[in-house]
């Protein structure tokens, strides 16, 4: 049923089905945006693609601009860039069209529009969000490009303070898109190396949270069925980037992640996040590469939800092992590699690794509340590729 057009109202307002960006303009619309600024990464913008989506908004009299001034990993001085442009045009709303970085730069850039404190003052501790000027914030029309990291119907964004040399989370209810649109077309030409890393990410996110000991049924339901979408269709879009179907439904999969995360993260990702920020590695496959080091070190509390997942998924054998096998096997199978060794990472840092990842946001989720000694063995152990 994946070639159906349908719109749903949870968590936002989402447009689902191939060949749906048609409806950009219709959609700004929809929220009032006569002079969307459309925020995008430096490779998408030379791409004919954003080209065509430009003069069809301003086929349809928007007053449409381009911002493309953004890293991979975006920072401070780039949303401040995105805040001037969007002021000088006199922009009205972001249309966020790419990966998590374009994502996470256009809900930045929106958040600040007529903000008068600085960005940094807005960072996801205590009740920081409570600062903000709702009134001063535009609405938000999030386009995902690839099928990982749900940001789309996230809602905040991870943003680089280049002088402090660390990653901020910048949060506000808010910044939740107002609208999505998830159209499988948009991401046809992914490479099947990045459809395998960021599928993964997208299986991380949803296995995160349901293992997750947080009481949050929700999310765990949804994790459930994200992790089935997964299963039955990483492989067929890694296999056949052509495959229409399977790259629709790991689209909606990377959304049911980043929905069911609200429930928490885990070790994969407090490790990911200094891994990522240390060796510039990519999130995705560092997730990928994690996943079954993490999975066993917290095996003595997860061993319930591990039956439940392998019964829901159907795998071979039951329980943990059943759960383990699986993905160990996926990963095979989409050509991710085993040890953290082989992605570049190296042992030097090991001690610092560990530190930093039981600092890290995300491992307030973990089942198992680990040490940075222990963190540091986890991290040694997925260097050396010892399960
Ligand atoms: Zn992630």
């Amino acid at each position: 049923m994946w070639h159906q057009s349908v719109d749903w109202n949870y968590p936002t307002h989402i447009r689902v089905g191939p060949g749906r960006i048609s409806e950009l303009a219709g959609a700004c619309e929809q929220l009032g945006i006569r002079a969307p600024l459309l925020v995008t990464d430096p490779g998408l913008a030379e791409l004919p693609m954003v080209q065509r989506v430009l003069e069809s908004l301003r086929g349809e009299k928007l007053a449409a601009g381009l911002f493309f001034a953004i890293k991979g990993n975006p920072c401070g001085e780039n949303i401040e860039a995105g805040v001037d442009a969007l002021r000088a045009g006199w922009h009205d709303g972001v249309i966020s069209l790419g990966g998590g970085s374009a994502m996470d730069a256009g809900k930045a850039i929106a958040l600040m529009a007529g903000q008068q404190r600085p960005l940094w003052d807005f960072e996801d501790a205590g009740d920081n969000y409570r600062r903000v000027d709702v009134d001063a914030m535009v609405p938000v029309i999030a386009v995902p490009t690839t099928a990982g990291t749900g940001s789309e119907v996230g809602r905040s964004s991870v943003i680089t303070d280049t002088q402090a040399r660390k990653k901020r989370i910048i949060f506000h209810p808010r910044m939740l898109p107002a609208l999505v649109i998830l159209d499988a077309e948009l991401t046809l030409g992914l490479p099947a190396t990045i459809t395998a890393a960021t599928g993964m990410d997208a299986l991380s996110h949803n296995l995160e949270a349901f293992c997750s000991p947080s009481f949050h049924p929700m999310a765990e339901g949804i994790a459930l069925e994200g992790m089935r979408l997964i299963r039955e269709n990483l492989p067929r879009a890694v296999a056949d980037g052509s495959d229409l179907g399977a790259r629709q439904q790991m689209l909606v999969a990377s959304s049911m992640g980043a929905t069911a995360f609200q429930r928490g993260l885990g070790a994969m990702h407090a490790l990911a996040h200094p891994l990522g920020a240390l060796y510039d590695a990519h999130h995705g496959l560092l997730n990928a590469v994690l996943m079954p080091y993490v999975l066993q070190a917290n095996r003595a509390a997860i061993e319930v939800p591990m039956a439940r997942l392998a019964r829901y998924l159907d795998l071979a054998h039951p329980g943990f092992d059943g759960v383990q096998d699986w993905i160990l096997e996926l990963r095979t199978e989409i050509g991710i590699p085993h040890s953290l060794e082989e992605i570049g990472i190296d042992n030097r840092q090991v001690e610092k690794v560990g530190r930093m990842a039981v600092a890290d946001a995300a491992a307030g989720g973990n089942p198992i509340a680990l040490d940075a000694a222990q963190y540091s063995a986890l991290f040694e152990r997925a260097l050396r590729g010892v399960v």
